[in-house]
């Protein structure tokens, strides 16, 4: 989608520090963190949330997961803990309208979020 941000950073068209990738998910820094470390992961296909998936993407979300305990462990932060969280829609604060999963790490996180 040619109006989405992240679409546009998969095309390489907005510059991300770029973490990790493979065929299916590209992993970056969210450019105003809010821990130390703050990663969003992401499916290069564009997705608008996780209400918006199928039943076919089943395999996706799960490797979305996997990717996101795989970043932790890359950023040292599998032992002291982590927190992964999506957003979906306007009450949640979601922003971007297209599928991610923060990677939050790095201090203590308190709960439940405000
Ligand atoms: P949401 O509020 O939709 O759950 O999260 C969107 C996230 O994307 C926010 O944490 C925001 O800081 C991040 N973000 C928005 N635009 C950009 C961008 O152009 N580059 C990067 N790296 N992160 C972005
Ligand atoms: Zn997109």
């Amino acid at each position: 989608m040619s109006n989405c941000i992240f679409c546009r950073i998969v095309e390489g068209r907005i510059p991300a520090k770029i973490l990790h990738q493979d065929d299916k998910t590209l992993v970056f820094e969210d450019i105003n963190p809010q821990a130390p470390v703050h990663l969003l992961v992401i499916p290069k296909r564009h997705v608008a949330s996780v209400h918006d998936c199928q039943q076919a993407d089943e395999l996706l979300m799960g490797h979305l997961l996997l990717t996101c305990a795989k970043v932790a462990a890359m950023k040292d932060v599998a032992a002291s803990g982590y927190r992964v969280v999506t957003n979906v829609g306007a009450d949640s604060g979601q922003t971007v309208f297209h599928l991610h999963l923060h990677v939050l790490g790095g201090r203590h996180l308190a709960w439940p979020p405000g």
